[in-house]
């Protein structure tokens, strides 16, 4: 049983075939090696069903694309531990102070946090894909020599991109916490950069409980560097703009489409070349069209029927955590499954409905592993489903190099799937030498062995096909 789904089309999905067709342009054009999906989410609690639906996308696209594209992603998480904890107002001046997560809380009470409310989603999301994950730290990550000198160059340019970052009064919003106590001006306004130069920067600001202070930032030293949300970003993606071992693909819930333009204009100016690109994920919105909001829950009334409940707290999910998370994983497949469904939002009525109108299917431990899904033009996709196609090629990356005869491979196209086990693999230096021996009718029955090379390489640049070719022969299972 499926829920149906309906929706209508858009731009975006009018333009691809496949939701992650947006990334192809980017794989195609990089010489890395992996492919680094990055999610970063504000620590605070329970993560509410919004939060989760990113996450579980945030692994599905990854599983697509090393079957798509056969690269070898992985799932970089961010938790943003300098979020705000508490809050202040200073009497005297009507300025606004906060202290972060990081600096409210005892060393190891982060990773409690971490460990209780978001590492069993990533660990059974991790399981069901294949894909690896790493959790950092936002502390972690601006305590990086990369990072502080990143932020550092920024400050060269600061009078320039300052009105990108606030276009409303131009403040950066540089936040470099009381060395004491941790506490900073939310809005930095009494905060100064006095000195700059190759070394490093020196800042003075005020702290709520020990007046004026100084603070070095260096690459390798110095104060904590807490910024605006949107100067975080834009040092981010300058710092994954330069590195060319990973391509990064900033994952974000799509209300994030609005701020980009800023964040955009900021690199700009700065001069930031090769942005990393960015996939918005479906916003949940509540029944007046809202994004859905952990301030709901204060809003709402015990008992009442629209009371958001497990939506915005999981725990409170009607049923096991295995089933959460079994239909978190179906809805987000759904979801990813057909553009039009994926460059959407939802309220929570259309969400509720998708998560609970199919049963999470069944999983018996005397199966074999679960069948690795890959996505596939549908020209190639009918002539596997007709028996006519018995080989699928594919460049030899590591995540191919791993299928072995018997396991079991799903081909997908939108919402048709087609079960297929592996019989043998072969492995070949080119696209040439595998016609040598490989039958061109295997491969595709309608084409000939020139007219197949021509569109191999028409996908394939030569890195590509550098790294080897893989003939994997198939057959149909329960056809
Ligand atoms: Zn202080």
């Amino acid at each position: 049983m499926t829920a149906q789904l309906t929706s209508p089309n858009n731009v975006l999905a009018n333009a691809v075939e496949d939701s992650l067709d947006v990334l192809r342009p980017r794989v195609l054009a990089s010489t890395a090696n992996t492919v680094e999906f990055v999610v970063g989410t504000q620590i605070n609690g329970h993560p509410h069903i919004g939060t989760h639906l990113v996450q579980s996308l945030a692994f599905l696209m990854a599983e697509q694309t090393r079957d798509a594209f056969g690269a070898d992603p992985v799932v970089s998480f961010f938790a943003l531990d300098n979020a705000p904890a508490e809050t202040a107002t200073d009497p005297d001046t009507g300025l606004t102070y906060q202290r972060a997560w990081r600096h409210a809380l005892a060393p190891g009470e982060i990773d409690t946090m971490l460990t209780e409310h978001y590492r069993p989603l990533f660990d059974a999301l991790s399981a069901s894909t294949g894909i690896p994950y790493t959790v950092t730290t936002y502390s972690e990550q601006q305590d990086t020599p990369a990072y502080r000198a990143e932020f550092l160059r920024t400050l060269e340019h600061l009078d320039d991109f300052r009105w990108w970052l606030s276009p409303t009064d131009g403040s950066a919003h540089i936040r470099i916490p009381c060395p004491q106590c941790g506490w900073a001006q939310k809005y930095a306004e009494e905060t100064r950069l006095i000195e700059l130069d190759d070394s490093g920067a020196l800042f003075s600001s005020v702290c709520l409980n020990h007046g004026r202070y100084e603070a070095d930032v260096d690459p390798f030293g110095g104060g904590y560097i807490d910024l605006s949300t949107l100067y975080r970003n834009v040092v981010k993606e300058r710092l994954y703009a330069r590195d060319d071992t990973a391509l990064h693909v900033m994952v974000k819930g799509a209300d994030w489409s609005y701020g980009c333009q800023l964040v955009d204009g900021a690199h700009a100016v700065l001069g930031t070349a090769d942005t990393p690109p960015r996939i918005f994920t479906p916003q949940v919105l509540a029944p007046d069209g809202g994004k859905l909001s952990k301030s709901l829950i204060r809003d709402s009334e015990p008992g009442d029927p629209d009371s958001f409940g497990w939506m915005l707290d999981p725990s409170l999910w009607p049923g096991s955590a295995a089933g959460y998370v079994g239909q978190l994983d179906q809805t987000a497949r759904l979801m990813l499954s057909d553009p039009r469904h994926f460059y959407r939002s939802y309220t929570t009525t259309e969400l509720g409905r998708l998560m609970t109108t199919r049963p999470a299917p069944r999983r018996h431990n005397s199966t074999p592993a679960r069948p690795r899904n890959m996505a596939i033009y549908r020209q190639y996709f009918d002539l596997i489903a007709d028996g006519s196609k018995t080989v699928e090629i594919r460049v030899a990356y590591d995540s191919m190099k791993r299928i072995r005869p018997g396991d079991l491979i799903n081909f997908t196209c939108r919402e048709d799937s087609c079960l297929t086990r592996v019989k043998r693999v072969a492995t070949y230096r080119t696209f040439k030498e595998m016609f040598g021996t490989e039958k061109v009718e295997a491969v595709n029955p309608k084409a000939t062995e020139e007219e197949q090379l021509k569109a191999i390489h028409a996908i394939f640049p030569p890195e590509k096909e550098a790294l080897g070719v893989i003939a994997i022969e198939i057959e149909r299972v329960n056809p």
